[in-house]
């Protein structure tokens, strides 16, 4: 949808949370109201009806603290996609514990708020494949057992059973996507294929001459991110919620993404990658891949972008950037 209106809801969504207590909170409503009103404020500008409208109704309430009661939560919420928790590389920098109170309770009081304002609001739950932890070689699939092995993990695994335990409790439209990797030109530096592409672009246009890399023999269920969310938008269209396992069904090493990145710029890889210990992993998972059978059947997802396409267009994007970039440095230097 527009970016604002995005940016909005997930403000909200953050709001409930990372601050445990807040989203049963009145006056934490009376705060997540405000941002909803300015969602629905980018929704409507994006479709040409007027924004004030809103802004007449919604910001007196808010102003005199009034709680906000079912009617905007209703008529404005259909879904909320709860993706608001502390990221995997988020281990370096915080405690187990911090992966609990944020992941696991900040989950729980979502569930709660929208138990309480209106169960009606379906609930999107970003799972992980990280829930799984090392399942040998073996596909994860929905039945797999959960054998988390980082914090992050067991916060998820947990989060993920709470969704399930308030969707079979209170029959809320409450459901989890399993993702395993996905990626696209969005994804943050600290994971190993944006790092490539980022690379590989910088390497190309002569800003690096080397990258540094860890464990090159691993190997990954790496998916385009745009086709997962369409996996999500299609499990809240279904009548029934439903756990799904979102994957390609298909793994590649690290050196498979090197070759198609690095060949796409007309390089090649072993003249570039350095390997560099720090970027070993401890209890690294050598291999790792899902199931996507059950959003095959009852979803009719496949995913669209293939491994190579999507380590190229990452590349392409990169370039773009970094052109862009370049360029605006030159005009800035005139
Ligand atoms: P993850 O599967 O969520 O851990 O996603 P990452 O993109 O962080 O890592 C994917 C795989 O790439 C792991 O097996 C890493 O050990 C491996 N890898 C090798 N070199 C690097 C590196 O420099 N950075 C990262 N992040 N991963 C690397």
């Amino acid at each position: 949808l527009v970016d604002h209106a995005r940016h909005d809801l997930v403000v909200l969504v953050e709001l409930a949370v990372r601050v445990p207590a807040l989203a049963i909170d009145v006056h934490a409503f009376g705060v997540a109201r405000h941002h909803l009103h300015e969602a629905h404020a980018a929704l409507d500008q994006a479709a040409g009806a007027q924004q004030q409208r809103h802004e007449a109704e919604a910001e007196p309430a808010v102003e005199r603290g009034q709680q906000a009661g079912t009617g905007n939560l209703e008529r404005g919420i259909e879904a909320v996609i709860h993706g608001g928790a502390l990221h995997k590389p988020d281990i370096a920098r915080y405690p187990a514990q911090a992966f609990i109170d944020v992941n696991v309770t900040g989950t729980l009081n979502l569930l709660e708020a929208v138990r309480l304002v209106n169960p009606k609001i379906k609930i999107y739950n970003a799972g992980s494949s990280e829930i799984f932890g090392d399942t040998g070689g073996a596909a994860a699939n929905e039945a797999t057992a959960f054998r988390p092995r980082s914090p992050y993990g067991v916060a998820k695994a947990a989060a993920v059973s709470l969704v399930v335990n308030y969707r079979e409790s209170y029959r809320m439209f409450a459901c989890c996507g399993i993702l395993f990797n996905h990626e696209s030109p969005r994804r943050g530096l600290e994971f190993v294929t944006r790092k490539i592409s980022h690379g590989v672009a910088r390497i190309k246009l002569g800003l690096d001459t080397e990258l540094h890399l860890g464990n090159r023999d691993a190997q990954r269920d790496w998916g385009f991110a745009g086709d997962y969310v369409r996996a999500m938008w299609m499990m809240l269209q279904q009548d029934e919620p439903d756990d799904y396992v979102i994957a390609t069904g298909e793994t590649h090493s690290v050196k498979e993404f090197l070759e198609v990145a690095f060949g796409h710029a007309g390089l090649d890889w072993k003249k570039h990658v350095e390997i560099d210990p720090r970027y070993y992993r401890p209890a690294e998972v050598d291999l790792l891949i899902g199931d996507p059978a059950k959003a095959r059947k009852k979803l009719g997802w496949t995913p669209k972008v293939t491994f190579a396409e999507l380590a190229k267009l990452m590349v392409d994007a990169d370039m773009k950037t970094l052109q862009d970039q370049l360029a605006g440095k030159v005009n800035v230097a005139q």
